[in-house]
């Protein structure tokens, strides 16, 4: 017997995000979702290209070949991802989740990297069927924390695998698929701020994938948003459907990335000419590789280094930042994690302020001693300004006294008002 999917997907901004950065695709054969990270556009570039890469898969899948031909289009999304990062080095760290489903009537085959979901209710039972390349997971299976734990975690968005990276490994699953199967898809942008348990609910009680996706949705506006959420819910029945649209939405069909849609196309073509031809594109790096030489010896060194830790899983750590304590004791900003993986600590001194850690408050510096994470660049330089700045009202730091020689040193917060002296 030959089943059918009927699907319904929604991609929103969320309430604080400036931009989209998720993507997704929905058809009758094939269902996708990511969601793409990285700053100046590189996140929504990342999943656009991802996303316009597998829509080719929506066509009834090969009997003999199913998870070469998915395993190819990832391979061919990654090395479009890696080629728009060797034209242009500032898109460095842009990456993207996937997680996919292809069907052929009866077997799901799941692709899936990053912590992008795919539950399944059966039967009224609820289960998340793909597990998170995150920290966090990694915490969990080691025991070390609960899964409770993991959801208020403060790097619970960590990730160790993402497309992206120079080399990757997407986690393959096969499930059968059976009458009466609700499957949802989803960015973390809903399971971060909705519960699992509240997803569940929403499943069993929902008539209509539409009406699904749509309520999912709204339980994280109600919650907030703080990221872009994207979910595509589908149901696995057996009368077929019926002429349903592809479905393609987030910033993957985004008229604002007009220009670069240019890019996007032109990365899918490429990468759907190249699948043979990977070593051509690594030589064609090479020129601009020499030229920022410096730059790709640490980014070669940090691979090898995070090779070493975790089989090139722990990737994503150099595009993190923190606010934390240099050698010399200063207040100081690095990349990285604020922790040591395996033994190792993965993390670069990327500026270093002149201001003692122990002039902040105590509360600041036992969180500076810590780390202090921040979300990306732009944030992690403004909130390091504010916090070394002693002209920025900054009550995390004791003020600055002027001396007899004119220098500036730190006195206890109770002789505040010394700087009217
Ligand atoms: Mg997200």
């Amino acid at each position: 017997m030959s089943l059918h999917l009927r699907y319904a997907a929604i991609s929103d901004r969320g309430v604080v995000r400036q931009g989209n950065q998720d993507s997704v695709f929905a058809g009758p054969h094939f269902i996708a979702v990511a969601d793409g990270m990285g700053g100046m556009a590189a996140g929504d570039l990342a999943s656009a290209i991802v996303i316009n890469t597998v829509a080719r898969l929506d066509v009834p899948p090969p009997a003999d070949s199913v998870v070469d031909e998915l395993a190819d289009a990832v391979a061919d999304a990654n090395r479009a991802i890696r080629r728009q990062v060797a034209d242009d080095p500032q898109k460095e760290g842009m990456g993207t989740t996937l997680t996919a489903l292809w069907f052929d009537g009866e077997w799901f085959n799941l692709v899936h990297i990053g912590d992008s979901r795919a539950y399944r209710l059966r039967e009224g039972g609820f289960e998340q069927i793909t597990v998170d390349d995150t920290y966090v997971q990694m915490l969990v299976d080691e025991g070390r924390i609960t899964a409770e734990e993991a959801e208020r975690h403060p790097q619970r968005s960590l990730l160790l695998r993402a497309l992206g990276a120079a080399e990757v490994e997407p986690a393959f699953q096969t499930i059968k698929g059976v009458p009466g199967d609700r499957l949802v898809l989803c960015s973390d942008g809903l399971s971060g701020p909705v519960s699992d348990a509240d997803i569940a609910r929403t499943l069993q009680n929902a008539a209509t994938p539409q009406e699904a996706a749509e309520t999912l949705v709204q339980q994280a506006l109600d919650a907030g948003a703080p990221d872009n959420v994207t979910v595509l819910v589908a149901d696995v029945v057996t009368e077929d459907p019926g002429e349903q649209r592809q479905f393609i939405g987030g910033a993957a069909a985004d008229a604002r990335l007009a220009e670069s849609d240019t890019a996007v196309l032109r990365a899918v073509k490429e990468a759907e000419h190249e699948g043979e031809a990977e070593g051509d594109a690594e030589s064609e790096a090479q020129p601009k590789a020499r030229k920022h030489g410096r730059v790709w010896r640490t980014i070669l060194a940090t691979f090898i280094v995070l090779a070493l830790v975790a089989g090139g899983g722990v990737w994503w750590a150099r595009t993190q930042y923190f606010i934390g304590v240099s050698e010399a004791g200063n207040i100081s900003l690095f990349r990285g994690l604020p922790f040591e993986v395996a033994g190792y600590r993965l993390a670069w001194l990327d500026i270093e302020s002149d201001r003692p850690a122990a002039d902040a408050v105590d509360s600041v510096e036992s969180d500076l001693e810590s780390g202090i994470t921040v979300d990306g660049p732009s944030a992690a330089e403004d909130e390091f300004s504010a916090l070394v700045d002693p002209d920025a009202g900054n009550e995390s730091l004791d003020p600055l006294c002027a001396t007899a020689a004119g220098e500036t040193e730190a006195v206890p917060a109770a002789a505040k008002d010394c700087r009217d002296d």
